[in-house]
């Protein structure tokens, strides 16, 4: 018997929300989370978004939740470097200012140099050759990368655009031998973070996503059991990932509560 459930990481977009309208049960099953007093925390890739951004999003669908509620990639990567390098870290950041915020909150020494212990990398709609080559003479010097998310494109209202792994690409072209870390998903680092802000175990909790191949990925990555929520089309397993159950709303999960 699987041990029970007393915590919850969760995707957003495709789990509780579709564009602007919730998802079936979404907002019941928080609302009863709450009640229960278990705890809960929505992870998203998007880091050119604030947490507030999301809170006020899930606030205007009638979820009762704070910005401490949710975890972008760009505040789970300010906070892996908080953990990994220290607060006071120098870090060269490119990113939106929501990033900066992120690092600034996180207590890293944000410097515009290359004598940096750590480049931190997320989308930058300013981004230039002058950052470019902070960033790149800064990984010669054997500054470490610490990546928002892996995702090479975005969708927008009429078409894609690129995202941070195409500039990743960039950097990693400059300088082969860098090893960056990525905090988005599929890479675990953005669960584990989740999992420190909860204070819960990996076998305690749960990874709810509606993508095998980054959230289901994410979540066993990190050891948590992985469940899929799928609308109605069967799910196969993908790349050789299998979720741990299929879930066709957020009310299907048997939730134990935090002294079950
Ligand atoms: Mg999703």
């Amino acid at each position: 018997m699987s041990a029970p459930i007393k915590a919850v990481v969760s995707d957003l977009d495709g789990v509780v929300y579709r564009g602007e309208i919730p998802m079936p049960g979404a907002v019941e099953a928080i609302a009863a989370w709450k009640t229960r007093g278990v705890p809960y925390l929505f992870v998203t890739n998007n880091a050119s978004k604030s947490s507030e951004q999301f809170a006020a999003k899930l606030n205007g669908m009638g979820v009762d939740i704070g910005p401490e509620g949710v975890l972008t990639a760009g505040d789970a990567a300010a906070s892996h470097i908080g953990h990994q390098f220290g607060r006071g870290t120098r870090t060269f950041v490119i990113g939106e200012k929501v990033l900066f915020e992120a690092a600034e909150r996180e207590g890293l020494t944000v410097a515009d140099a290359a004598d940096v212990e750590v480049v931190l990398l997320g989308f930058d709609y300013g981004l230039n050759y002058a950052k470019l080559t902070v960033a790149v003479q800064a990984l010669l010097n054997g500054a470490k990368l610490v990546v928002t998310n892996p995702d090479v494109l975005t969708l927008t209202s009429d078409g894609y655009e690129p995202c941070v792994g195409a500039t990743l690409a960039l950097l990693k072209a400059s300088v082969p031998e860098v090893e960056p870390v990525v905090a988005g998903k599929p890479s675990p680092v953005m669960i584990r973070e989740a999992l420190a802000r909860l204070g819960s175990s990996p076998e305690h909790t749960i990874m709810v996503g509606d993508q095998v191949v980054t959230d289901i990925m994410a979540g066993q990555s990190a050891g948590l059991r992985s469940f899929l929520l799928t609308t109605g089309v069967p799910a196969r397993p993908v790349d050789g990932i299998t979720p741990d159950a299929m879930i066709q709303t957020l009310l299907d999960i048997e939730v134990s509560g935090p002294a079950g």
